[in-house]
């Protein structure tokens, strides 16, 4: 894809929201581009973030306006945001913000599950109403992030809670387990089978790396109660790492983009 840059021209300056695998492997994918210059955001909620190249920032921006702010401040000439499907405010903040900016931005977001023959799917739209389909007495693999257990905080169920962060502990029963994905069929089907669990509980996150939990429920005939994503924010959407490359790489015959700063 690169011939480098032409003279005169300076590389593109683009910020990934990251957090996820796939922005991590987006900013790997820049890498090897010399027309782009990458930052990662992170939101600074793991302790020990996987490091993806080029230069990284950790932390809020301080809602829309400040985010706005640091795209004026940095000279950011395009944003992708490659977020988690399920973090929503960060999305709408950098809608609002580079409207504002009158900065690109693009909405990186891999595909999702796709239902197959033998899935025991139950959809819901939320967190609670995932802890109200949960059967009285049973045991629950709760999967669904350290920032959404209170939904199902108190309930007497038996819960194997996995998250990639230890979490505080709020069940009465539960096993803990401080966990990072990829995951392995064999391993999820021993889990599960140890556990002897009776529901699975997962967000619809799509991706690879925790789909072996979904394809070992369906080996053993188990139910998932899956909640739905909710729709992204406005604007213009790809399912693929090489789309979001080819988006940000592509620089338009007027580019505003050549030497010194576009203000
Ligand atoms: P969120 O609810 O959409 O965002 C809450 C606030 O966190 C934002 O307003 C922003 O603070 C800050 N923030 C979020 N993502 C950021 C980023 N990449 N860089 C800088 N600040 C960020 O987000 P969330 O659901 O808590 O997710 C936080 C991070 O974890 C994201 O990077 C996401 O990709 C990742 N993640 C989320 C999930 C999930 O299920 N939600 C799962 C796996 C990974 P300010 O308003 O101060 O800017």
């Amino acid at each position: 894809m690169s011939e480098g840059l032409a003279r005169g021209e300076r590389a593109i300056r683009a910020l990934i929201l990251g957090g996820t695998t796939e922005a991590a492997r987006l900013a790997e994918a820049c890498a090897a581009v010399p027309e782009l210059e990458i930052i990662t955001s992170l939101a600074g909620r793991t302790r020990a973030p996987i490091a993806p190249p080029g230069a990284i920032r950790i932390g809020g921006f301080g809602g829309a306006d400040g985010l706005e702010r640091y795209l004026r401040e940095q000279g950011i000439d395009r944003l992708v945001d490659a977020t988690h499907p399920f973090a929503l405010q960060i999305g709408h903040n950098a809608e609002d913000a580079c409207r504002a900016a009158g900065v690109p931005r693009l909405r990186l977001l891999r595909p999702p599950w796709q239902r197959q023959q033998g899935d025991r799917w139950i959809e819901v739209d939320s967190l609670a109403d995932a802890a109200r389909r949960l059967p009285p007495s049973g045991r629950v693999f709760l999967s669904v992030g350290r920032s959404d257990l209170g939904a199902f905080a108190g309930l007497a169920q038996w819960f194997l809670v996995r998250t990639i962060e230890p979490a505080e502990p709020c069940f009465a029963n539960a096993r803990w387990l401080a966990e990072r994905g990829p995951f392995r069929l064999e391993d999820e089907l021993a889990l599960l089978c140890e556990h002897a669990i009776d529901v699975v509980v997962t967000k619809a996150s799509g991706g690879e790396a925790t789909y072996p939990k979904i394809a070992a429920a369906r080996q053993l005939g188990l139910p998932v109660i899956m909640v739905r994503r909710p729709p992204p924010p406005e604007g213009p959407v790809v399912d693929s790492v090489a789309a979001a490359l080819a988006w940000l790489a592509h620089r338009p015959a007027d580019s505003r983009i050549l030497a010194g700063r576009s203000t």
